[in-house]
C-alpha cells in the first residue's frame, strides 16, 4: 500500500518518495530538492537559514559522532578526533596522499601500500567511505527533519575527474547512510543543469565550468548536445582554493607586523586566519577592510588584495588554458562560462576568468548552491517528473539475449538514450517445443559467455507447433530509472512471461570501462568466432532437417542418393566439432547439392499427387 506523508510546515500532502540532490563537498555539503509547489530547485535550509553543512566529523570520547557546524568547533580544540576533507581520501591509498599527509591533523594510517587508506581515531579505524557516510547520514536526517518525510533516495555529485573507484566509494557511502544512490552526477554537469543548459535538445553548447572552492580548484569543459553531457577535459589543482587566499593575507599581515608565524600559538594563528577570511569576503563588495586583533589594528585594501591573489589566480588560468588545449578548443568556441564555489565571488577571480574566456561569466546563481541545485534537477528528472527532459542518460553497455550457439543478439545497443525500448521476433528450433529459455545479457562481446548475465527465465506453455512456427516476441523496455523489463510473448497463443532487472546494479564505472576495452581488444577474434558459430548453427539446422526428411522419405531415395547423403552428413558432423568456418560452409553446400535434386523431385511428386484429378479451373487451358 502506498503511503502518503503530510508536510507539517506547509500542510500539503507529499508523496512518500522524495529524491534529493546532494552536493557532497570537500569543505561544505548541502541538499536541494525541487520545491513541490514552485517546481523550482531550492536548497534545504534550517530555521536559522543555514544551508551549508560543513563536511567535518567529530568523534566524541563518548562514542558519539557530531557532524557539521558543531564538529567544526573541534577542529582547533580536538584536531586528532576531528576529520575534515574526507572527500580528499576517497578511493586513495596512503601512497597517493603521501605528499599532502602534513595537511591532515588527524591520523592517516601509513601502511606504505597501495591499499585504500584508513583513518585512526582513538582505538577505532574508519575508511573514507564510512567517514563520508557520516556526513551523508547527517544530510539525510536534516532533510527528513525539514521535509517531515522519509528520504531514501538521492543523487550525489562528484568532481568530473573522480575515477571509478572514487565514484563507487561515494555510492557505497550513500548506501551505508541508508540512501539508495540513483545516480552519481558530475559536479560541472549539475552546475550546467542549474543554469538551464542542456534543456534545449536541439542545441549544442560548449561550456566551461570554473569551480573554485575552499580547498580545491577544477576547470571542466563540457559539450552539451541532445541532452547528453560529455566531459571533454578537466584540469585543476586539488590543493588550491579560498584557504590559500586566506593564507597569503595572513602572511602579508604578519610580514607588515614583523611577526614570524612560528611565534604564534594555534589559537592566535586561527584568529588571524578567521580575520583574513572576513577581510577577503568583505572586499568582495567593498574597497577597504579594517579590523582588530587584540590591540593591533589591521587593514587591507582591495587593490592590495588583488595583487596578493594574482599569482594564485594566474595558476587557475593556466589550468584553464591546459584544459582548452586538451579538449582541442579555441576560446571563441566556448558558449558559456559558469562560476561555481564560494571563492568565485572574489572580483579579481571573476575578472580574470571573464578576460581569459573573453566573455561575461554566469554568476546569477549562488555559487555555493549551484551544484546542489543541479543535483536536485537531475533527481527530479530521474523521478520522472520532468518529462520534457528525459534524454539525459544513455546505456553504457549493450543489452541483448542469447541466441543459438551462445551468440549475443543485441536489442538495445550501447549509448542508446534512456528511456528506450526495442523488440524482435524469434522462433522455436524443434517441433513441438513447448518452452523457450530467455537469457538476458549485457556487454559488447559476440559470445554471451564473455558478457554479463543479467537474468534468465522460461517462457512456458507454447502450444505444440512445428519448428519455426511459433512467433515469440521479446521486448526490452528501459524506464527512466534505468530499470530494464524484459517481456517474452508468443504471439499466436498469447502466452507471456516477464522479468525486471537493474542493469547497472553492482556494476561500477570501472567494470563498464573494462567490458568496453575487452570488446575493442577482442573485436577481430570475436568477429571470427561469430562467423564460425553462425556456420555451425546453420549446419546443425541443416543436419536436423535432413535427418527428419530421411526418416520420412528414405524409401523414395535411390541407394546412391542415400549413401551420398549419409557420407556428406557424417562429413559435416565431423567438421562441426573441429572444422573452420569455410570448411563447414563448403560441407553445407555439398550436402545441399546432394539433397536438392531428390528433394525437388519428391516435392514435384507430392504436388503432382495432390493435383491428380483436380480441376484447377484455369480458364485458358
Ligand atoms: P566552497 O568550498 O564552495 O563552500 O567555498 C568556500 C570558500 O569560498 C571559502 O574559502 C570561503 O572563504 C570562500 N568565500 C565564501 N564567500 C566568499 C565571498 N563573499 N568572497 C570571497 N570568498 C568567499
Amino acid at each position: 500500500m502506498a503511503k502518503i506523508g503530510i508536510n507539517l510546515s506547509t500542510g500539503s500532502l507529499q508523496k512518500q518518495e522524495m529524491i534529493v540532490g546532494i552536493d557532497l563537498g570537500t569543505t561544505n555539503s548541502l541538499i536541494a530538492i525541487i520545491h513541490p509547489e514552485s517546481k523550482k530547485p531550492v536548497v534545504l535550509k534550517e530555521h536559522d537559514g543555514t544551508a551549508l553543512v560543513p563536511s567535518v566529523i567529530h568523534f566524541a570520547d563518548s562514542d558519539g559522532v557530531i557532524v557539521g557546524d558543531k564538529a567544526k568547533d573541534f577542529l582547533v580544540s580536538d584536531p586528532s578526533q576531528t576529520i575534515f576533507s574526507a572527500k580528499r581520501l576517497m578511493g586513495k591509498s596512503y601512497n597517493d596522499l603521501y605528499n599532502h599527509a602534513k595537511l591532515f591533523t588527524y591520523k592517516i594510517i601509513d601502511d606504505g601500500t597501495e591499499s585504500l587508506v584508513k583513518v585512526q581515531v582513538g582505538e577505532r579505524f574508519y575508511s573514507p567511505i564510512e567517514l563520508s557516510s557520516f556526513i551523508l547520514r547527517e544530510l539525510k536526517s536534516r532533510a527528513e527533519h525539514i521535509l517531515k518525510t522519509p528520504v531514501n533516495k538521492a543523487v550525489i555529485t562528484v568532481p568530473a575527474y573522480f575515477n571509478d573507484s572514487q565514484r563507487q566509494a561515494t555510492r557505497d557511502a550513500g548506501k551505508l547512510a541508508g540512501l539508495d544512490v540513483l545516480r552519481i552526477v558530475n559536479e560541472p554537469t549539475a552546475a550546467s543543469l542549474a543554469y538551464g543548459l542542456g534543456m534545449n535538445r536541439e542545441e549544442t553548447k560548449m561550456v566551461a565550468v570554473y569551480d573554485l572552492g575552499g580547498g580545491t580548484f577544477d576547470i571542466s569543459l563540457l559539450r552539451i548536445s541532445g541532452g547528453i553531457f560529455e566531459v571533454l577535459s578537466t584540469n585543476g589543482d586539488t590543493y588550491l582554493g579560498g584557504d590559500d587566499f586566506d593564507r597569503v593575507i595572513v602572511d602579508h599581515w604578519l610580514a607588515l607586523l614583523g611577526i614570524t608565524s612560528t611565534k604564534l600559538n594555534t589559537s592566535e594563528l586561527q584568529s588571524f586566519r578567521l580575520m583574513a577570511e572576513t577581510a577577503k569576503k568583505q572586499l568582495s563588495t567593498t574597497d577597504e577592510f579594517t579590523g582588530e586583533i587584540g590591540i593591533q589594528r589591521i587593514t587591507l585594501r582591495r587593490e592590495d588584495l588583488d595583487k596578493l591573489l594574482q599569482p594564485l589566480v594566474e595558476k587557475t588560468i593556466a589550468s584553464c588554458a591546459n584544459a582548452m588545449l586538451d579538449a582541442g578548443l579555441e576560446v571563441g568556441e566556448i558558449d558559456e562560462v559558469i562560476m561555481v564555489g564560494g571563492s568565485t565571488r572574489v572580483p579579481v577571480v571573476m575578472e580574470a576568468v571573464a578576460k581569459f574566456f573573453n566573455r561575461p561569466v554566469n554568476d546569477n546563481l549562488n555559487p555555493d548552491e549551484v551544484v546542489a541545485l543541479g543535483a536536485a534537477i537531475q533527481a527530479d528528472i530521474l523521478a520522472g517528473n520532468n518529462k520534457d527532459f528525459l534524454l539525459l542518460d544513455i546505456t553504457p553497455l549493450s543489452l541483448g539475449i542469447e541466441t543459438m550457439g551462445g551468440l549475443m543478439d543485441v536489442l538495445v545497443p550501447r549509448n542508446s538514450k534512456i528511456p528506450s525500448s526495442a523488440s524482435r521476433q524469434y522462433t522455436t528450433q524443434k517441433d513441438g517445443q513447448g518452452s523457450m529459455r530467455i537469457s538476458v545479457f549485457q556487454g559488447e562481446r559476440d559470445l554471451v559467455k564473455d558478457n554479463r548475465r543479467l537474468a534468465e527465465f522460461n517462457l512456458t506453455g507454447i502450444p505444440g507447433m512445428l519448428a519455426g512456427f511459433p512467433k515469440v516476441e521479446i521486448s526490452f523496455l528501459i524506464n527512466a530509472d534505468g530499470i530494464l523489463v524484459v517481456k517474452a510473448r508468443e504471439l499466436r497463443s498469447g502466452v507471456e512471461q516477464s522479468v525486471e532487472v537493474k542493469p547497472q546494479y553492482g556494476l561500477s564505472d570501472k567494470d563498464v570501462e573494462g567490458m568496453l576495452t575487452d570488446s575493442f581488444s577482442h573485436a577481430k577474434q570475436d568477429m571470427q568466432v561469430r562467423a564460425l558459430v553462425e556456420a555451425q548453427t546453420e549446419a546443425k539446422i541443416l543436419l536436423d532437417t535432413t535427418e527428419n526428411f530421411l526418416a520420412k522419405n528414405k524409401k523414395l531415395l535411390t541407394e546412391l542418393e542415400f549413401s551420398e547423403t549419409d557420407s556428406a552428413m557424417t562429413n559435416l558432423e565431423n567438421l562441426l566439432q573441429k572444422g573452420g568456418k569455410d570448411e563447414i560452409q563448403t560441407a553445407i553446400e555439398k550436402l545441399n547439392d546432394i539433397s536438392r535434386p531428390y528433394a525437388e523431385r519428391l516435392m514435384d511428386q507430392a504436388i503432382g499427387a495432390a493435383m491428380k484429378g483436380k480441376n484447377i479451373g484455369a480458364k485458358n487451358q
